[in-house]
């Protein structure tokens, strides 16, 4: 039986169809455009240095002698902890940290 010919049944043509299969497996085909980078931004001129975002997110930011904080790196959050990067803005009494999204 030839291939057009299979695409005549319309049960088989729906499962062989490339739109029809990638839209029943969407996890098999990550979609780039659905990715956001978020970034931690600390406004220094703000923070007070209570050190809380340290306490609650040590893998996000870091604190100075003075308690003061700053992100790691370039203030990329990695995948996984998007959670904290909020719970940290959350709980910022002076309204420091923000979050970017690309
Ligand atoms: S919680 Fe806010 S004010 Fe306190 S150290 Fe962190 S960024 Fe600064």
């Amino acid at each position: 039986m030839r291939f057009d010919a299979l695409l005549s049944i319309p049960r088989l043509a729906k499962r062989l169809t490339p739109e029809r299969g990638r839209a029943s497996h969407p996890s098999s085909f990550p979609d780039e455009r659905d990715h956001t980078e978020m970034k931690i931004v600390i406004d220094a001129d703000k923070c007070e240095g209570h050190s809380r975002c340290y306490s609650l997110a040590p893998d996000l930011v870091d604190v100075d002698d003075l308690g003061n904080a700053f992100v790691l790196g370039d203030g990329t959050v990695p995948d996984g902890l998007e959670d904290k990067a909020r719970l940290i803005v959350d709980n910022c009494p002076e309204y420091a940290i923000s979050i970017e999204e690309d």
